[in-house]
């Protein structure tokens, strides 16, 4: 499939992960990519590795805690490809888990509310506007399972994956009529060094037990969301907006 000939894509946390899938994903599908990430030498990695196999990727370093940058961010995509059709905004911190609410460490509260809110809520502000000049485009933002269902100990992811859903309903009816579709995914635990770092899936005895959590039995794949992100972002799913789709194993059921 090519439903993404020639369409500008930019994705936030593309140097591994989720984000690194997705950027592949698209790259398959003849999109040219704009990838951001705070690693260089990752970043880099991945927009070549897309060059090699004779797709288009640029690659350039911005800090989603940082609102200059991402103005800059945007401004640069235009620049660099003319204009902005589709973005993913994926970048995203876990900070602190098994914490009481009492006992949630202000400093992780505030990282997580500046880059995984904040971050995604600065992105919109200036992609709105580079799609609106091209007649629309699509925008999936990366919540979380944890911002449809509450998990105890992790106050502060909770609060800022809420609120990407909640920021994500209200640019989805605002541009609802003016060519924008605005949705956000929800995954459940999904291999990534995210994954490894707050859940042990490195580990095969912790990836078991991860696994365990979902009805499917098993942790999701960076692809499986990369596919539900693609489709999401596509003209196939032209009349989907406000959406915030569970990528879960049947958990959230
Ligand atoms: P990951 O750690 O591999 O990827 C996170 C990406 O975000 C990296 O590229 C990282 O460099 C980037 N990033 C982090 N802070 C940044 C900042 N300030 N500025 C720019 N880039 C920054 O883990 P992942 O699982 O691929 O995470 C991607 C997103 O998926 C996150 O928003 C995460 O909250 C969300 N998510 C992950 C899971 C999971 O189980 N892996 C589940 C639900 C949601």
């Amino acid at each position: 499939m090519t439903r993404f000939q020639d369409k500008i894509v930019l994705i936030t946390g593309a140097s591994s992960g989720i984000g690194e899938a997705t950027a592949y994903a698209f790259a398959r599908e003849g999109a040219r990519l704009f990838l951001v990430a705070r690693r260089r030498d990752r970043g880099e990695a991945v927009a070549e590795r897309i060059r090699r196999e004779g797709g288009t990727a640029h690659f350039h370093v911005a800090d989603m805690a940082d609102r200059a940058q991402i103005a800059d961010m945007v401004a640069s995509c235009v620049a660099h490809f003319g204009g902005l059709d589709v973005a993913f905004n994926n970048a995203g911190i876990d900070g602190a888990f098994n914490t009481d609410t009492p006992d949630y460490p202000e400093e992780a509260w505030d990282d997580l509310l500046a880059i995984n809110l904040t971050g995604v809520w600065m992105c919109m502000r200036h992609q709105i506007p580079a799609m609106l000049s091209r007649g629309g485009g699509a925008i999936v933002n990366m919540a979380s399972m944890a911002g449809v269902k509450g998990f105890p100990g992790s106050s502060g992811y909770a609060a800022s994956k809420f609120g990407v859903v909640g920021i994500t309903n209200a640019a989805a009816l605002e541009y609802a009529t003016r060519g924008i579709r605005v949705n956000a995914v929800c995954p459940a635990i999904i291999r990534s060094e995210m994954a490894d770092r707050v859940f042990g899936t490195d580990d095969p005895e912790s990836e078991a037990k991860a696994g365990s959590w979902h009805p499917m039995g098993r942790i999701g794949e960076p692809e499986e969301v990369a596919d539900v992100v693609l489709w999401l972002a596509s003209d196939q799913a032209s009349f989907v907006t406000a959406e915030a789709i569970q990528i879960d194993g049947g958990a959230g059921a």
